[in-house]
């Protein structure tokens, strides 16, 4: 019981529409009940998420610049070879999606923000693309002809789940930092 009203709203007053009035448990500020944040430690006015949450980013420089390009270059490298191994890129593009995720993190000496985590997601689906793109016209150009479309479109698949798989393995990662 105790637990549950730590997280309880401090309520101090009423609106005219009669609608609560909140206070931030960190700043004291009032706030209405649609600007407060529930946080694992009480309700919080917009300003103090926004301050924590600039605690926590710490990118600067060229961090999400390198962080894009490690992205790019190594889900490009991988887009290479791993669809050519068909069903294992189930296996494999989620290997590279991790590579990606710690080899940036190496290179940015494990500075954090959101935009990187971006950066990262863009890097890797791009990186991805020049291999995805013709394949995709491949298809499309050969529409008439039925055998050419199933021909090329196995390989196609296993080129959208490679990108598929490599973002999203990336991009999970990064998440999987508390930000
Ligand atoms: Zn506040």
């Amino acid at each position: 019981m105790t637990e549950t009203h730590e997280h309880e709203p401090e309520i101090i007053g009423e609106n005219p529409d009669g609608t609560p009035v909140l206070r931030c448990n960190r700043c004291g500020k009032p706030i209405t009940p649609e600007t407060a944040v529930l946080t694992p430690t009480g309700y919080r006015c917009q300003d103090c998420i926004r301050q924590q949450q600039k605690v926590f980013d710490n990118t600067k420089g060229l961090d999400l610049l390198i962080g894009f390009l490690i992205s790019g270059i190594i889900s490009f490298a991988g887009s290479w070879f791993v669809p050519r191994f068909g069903f294992f890129t189930l296996l494999i593009a989620p290997g590279i999606g991790a590579l990606i995720f710690n080899a940036v993190r190496i290179a940015v000496k494990r500075r954090r923000s959101k935009a990187l985590n971006s950066a990262i997601l863009a890097g890797a689906l791009i990186g991805s693309l020049p291999m995805l793109v013709p394949q995709m016209l491949n298809v499309i150009t050969m529409s008439s002809e039925l055998l050419s479309v199933i021909g090329n479109l196995t390989p196609l698949i296993w080129r959208v789940v490679y990108t598929v798989l490599v973002a999203t393995t990336a991009y999970a990662q990064t998440k999987g930092i508390r930000l």
